[in-house]
Parts: structure tokens; C-alpha cells; sequence
């Protein structure tokens, strides 16, 4: 038989995060010694009292279908956090629990855009954004900004790239992957230019709230003029080293709220109930339990950079949150240890697999193909090794 399937599937790509991970598992399955930096993963195990509140749940009997957008308890406990963490006002009506902020994402995707609507993704952006809006059938619209920019994007190059087709931006802050983190007058300047726009709708993505080393984190909705235009993400993933359960979640306008449990009733349902009792534990704790986490990515993050910048030829900048470095890497393009010549990141990150023993993610794929992406979600130990390995590798390109 032929194996013939949708254009939809084969005009996918892989996720490049996943896929390096996976080749990273591969290798190291067959005896070779990798040190993997390409998934965004804490490498923290999730605390013990949401542990406890997951197997409460199973002794409970939390273990039948749920409400499609989520257990009530848990909506109100997600409310109660966007007033107490964020000054945000949203109803648990205005609330929708989803399997990972992926989810989420993908269901905004399908339900605000018809084919064609344009979407404006600033770059570099997070891996799976192009992907998940090219399943919905619209029009990704890439607005650059590069390390001297210190990856972000202004509210005039917004301005410029917005036409009568514009249907959303998309935009994390703290950014996956550059660690950059929008400050609130670079907020209000990009809300005032939306504003103008009443049918464009800004998906805030803030799974990576937690991990921000500048001061208090900000939200695009804190404005009152553009808050009916925003979709709030969050997720426990990152701040509550949740990866594998799989909770996500929205503040929204109502009627998009509504929009997106109607396409994650006939999708998935409600998501799993033990991982809801376990997010709702996280969510109504007090937000200092994770501060030893943030403490530790802190210092990582510099010890990275002071490690980093002994490597010539990588250029820097400080990423203010998430956990992750990317540095510009195009010094090193048109160099070559004799066997292998570097003509891009991709093929870099591939030397850098196959030569330095550590695995990082292209650029290209966070559409930006000077840099590579580094995860310093590892302990200090193996991100000393890392860069060891990185500069060793490095210094054979000439
Ligand atoms: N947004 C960003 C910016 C991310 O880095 C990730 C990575 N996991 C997600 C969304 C999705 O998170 P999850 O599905 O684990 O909640
Ligand atoms: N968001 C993480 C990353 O960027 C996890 C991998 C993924 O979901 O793509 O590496």
C-alpha cells in the first residue's frame, strides 16, 4: 500500500527541540557519551507536596472524565494566582486547562485563525509557534531582532509589518529562546500599537514567569485598553518542574475561552484529572516554595555566561530570564577543523554533537540562524563539562 498521507502532516516539521533530544537519547543508547543541553526541561524533580496532592487525588477517585475546561477548584485556584501573582483579573468562567501550554496554544491557533489571516510571530520565537499557526491554515509573519537588539522586537517594526490581514501576535516574555524579557514600557508600547487594531488579538505566552531575574514579572494584560485583546498563557511545566503532566492554561476573553473549550471538547476533553489536583497544588501555594529553583537557575545562568564568554569568537548578551543562552555563533561559519566545514548553525550544532559530545539546538529552528540555543537546566557539574567540550571543540575550527 502507499503510504500516502495529508498534506497537512507532510508539510510539518519536526520540532527541532524534540528532535535533538531524541537524537541525543539515540547516541547515548548506543554508548556514545552525550551531554544534552537542547530541551527546555528543568532538570528538578517536581516538589514533594504536589507528589502528595496527585496521589491524594488517585485515592480520592479523581479519576473520571473532568469538566472540558478544567475542574471549577482548579479554574479558581488559576484565578486567584493571575490576581496574586500578575494584578490580573480573570474569572474562572474566563479560564480553559489544557494538556500543556502546547495545547493551549494550538487550540488559540484553530480557533481564532481562517486561512490566510496573517500572525505575527516575533523572532526568535519558540520552536513549535510556525508549526502549530501553519496547521490552522495562517500565515506566520516573521519581524526580526537579533543579540545587538538584545532579541527584542520594537513597537515601530510591529507597526510596519501589521496589515488589513494581521489576526494575532506572538510573542514569550521571558523568550524561549533567547532569555529576553520585555520590560513594561516595551509592553505598553506594543499594546498601544495593537490597540489601534481592535480585531488583532496578542497571544502572551508567560510559562517562563518564574524564571525571570530581573524584578517582578509583566504582563501585557495589566493594561486595561488592550486586556480584551490578550490571551494570557501559563503552564506549571517550567516554574513548577511539571514537564510530564501536562497542564497548561489560558486567561482569555470570554467568548474566546468558550471558543477554545469547544475545540478541545470534540480534541481531547478534559485533561488528566490527578495532573489538575496536582497543578491546582502548585497554583494555591505559596509562590516562595519554588524560589530555591529560581535561585539555582540564577546561578547557573551565571556561570554559563562567565564560562561562555572565555570561548572567542561566540558573541553574548545576558539573557534576563528562562533558562537558556544564545549566542550568536557566526564567527564560526566558513571555518573548518579539516574534515568538516561550518557553512550554517545547523551545521554547527551538528559539530558540535558529533565532534564536542554536546548537544545544542540550531538557532534556525528559533528563526534566527546566527545563534545556538543552549539549555542550562542541568547542574553545574555537567554545564562545566558542557563548555569544556564546547571551547575544546571550538578552538579545532580555523
Ligand atoms: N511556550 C514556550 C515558550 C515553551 O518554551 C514551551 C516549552 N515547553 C511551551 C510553551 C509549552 O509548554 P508545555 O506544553 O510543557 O506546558
Ligand atoms: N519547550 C521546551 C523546549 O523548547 C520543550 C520541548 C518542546 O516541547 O518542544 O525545549
Amino acid at each position: 500500500m502507499e503510504h500516502i498521507l495529508s498534506d497537512r502532516i507532510n508539510s510539518l516539521s519536526e520540532s527541532q527541540t524534540l528532535a535533538m533530544a531524541r537524537l541525543s537519547r539515540e547516541l547515548i543508547a548506543q554508548g556514545k557519551d552525550i551531554i544534552s543541553l537542547s530541551i527546555g526541561e528543568p532538570d528538578f524533580d517536581t516538589p514533594q507536596f504536589i507528589k502528595d496532592a496527585a496521589k491524594k487525588a488517585i485515592d480520592e477517585n479523581y479519576t473520571h472524565y473532568t469538566p472540558v475546561p478544567g475542574y471549577p477548584e482548579l479554574r479558581k485556584a488559576i484565578s486567584l494566582k493571575f490576581k496574586r501573582d500578575n494584578n490580573l483579573d480573570y474569572s474562572p468562567e474566563q479560564i480553559v486547562v489544557s494538556t500543556g501550554a502546547k495545547h493551549s496554544l494550538t487550540n488559540l491557533a484553530l480557533t481564532i485563525l481562517n486561512p490566510g489571516d496573517e500572525v505575527i510571530v516575533l523572532a526568535p520565537y519558540w520552536v513549535s509557534y510556525i508549526d502549530m499557526i501553519k496547521i490552522a491554515e495562517g500565515k506566520p509573519v516573521i519581524i526580526n531582532s537579533g543579540i545587538e537588539a538584545d532579541f527584542k522586537v520594537t513597537a515601530s517594526q510591529l507597526e510596519k509589518a501589521i496589515t488589513p490581514k494581521t489576526r494575532m501576535l506572538w510573542f514569550s516574555s521571558p523568550c524561549n529562546p533567547s532569555g529576553s524579557v520585555y520590560s513594561k514600557d516595551e509592553l505598553l508600547a506594543i499594546a498601544q500599537v495593537i490597540a489601534k487594531h481592535p480585531n488583532i488579538i496578542i497571544v502572551a505566552d508567560e510559562i517562563y514567569e518564574h524564571i525571570n531575574f530581573l524584578d517582578k514579572h509583566q504582563s501585557i494584560a495589566q493594561f486595561d485598553f488592550i486586556k480584551e485583546q490578550v490571551v494570557t498563557i501559563n503552564g506549571v511545566s517550567k516554574g513548577f518542574a511539571m514537564t510530564g503532566w501536562r497542564i497548561g492554561y489560558i486567561g482569555a476573553p470570554k467568548w474566546i475561552a468558550d471558543a477554545c473549550t469547544k475545540m478541545q471538547g470534540q480534541f481531547t476533553s478534559g485533561t488528566c484529572s490527578i495532573a489538575q489536583k496536582a497543578a491546582q497544588a502548585a497554583l494555591e501555594a505559596d509562590p516562595s516554595s519554588i524560589i530555591p529553583m529560581q535561585e539555582a537557575f540564577k546561578k547557573r545562568r551565571d556561570l554559563v555566561l562567565k564560562l561562555m564568554s572565555d570561548i572567542p569568537g561566540l558573541i553574548l548578551n545576558e539573557p534576563k530570564g528562562a533558562f537558556y543562552v544564545f549566542p550568536n555563533i557566526s564567527y564560526f561559519f566558513g571555518k573548518s577543523d579539516g574534515e568538516t566545514t561550518i557553512k550554517n548553525a545547523d551545521d554547527l550544532s551538528m559539530f558540535l554533537l558529533n565532534k564536542g559530545l554536546i548537544a545544542l539546538v540550531s538557532g534556525d529552528a528559533f528563526g534566527n540562524p546566527e545563534c545556538l540555543r543552549l539549555s542550562y537546566a542541568t547542574s553545574e557539574d555537567i554545564l562545566i563539562e558542557a563548555i569544556k567540550r564546547m571551547k575544546n571543540a571550538l578552538a579545532t575550527l580555523k
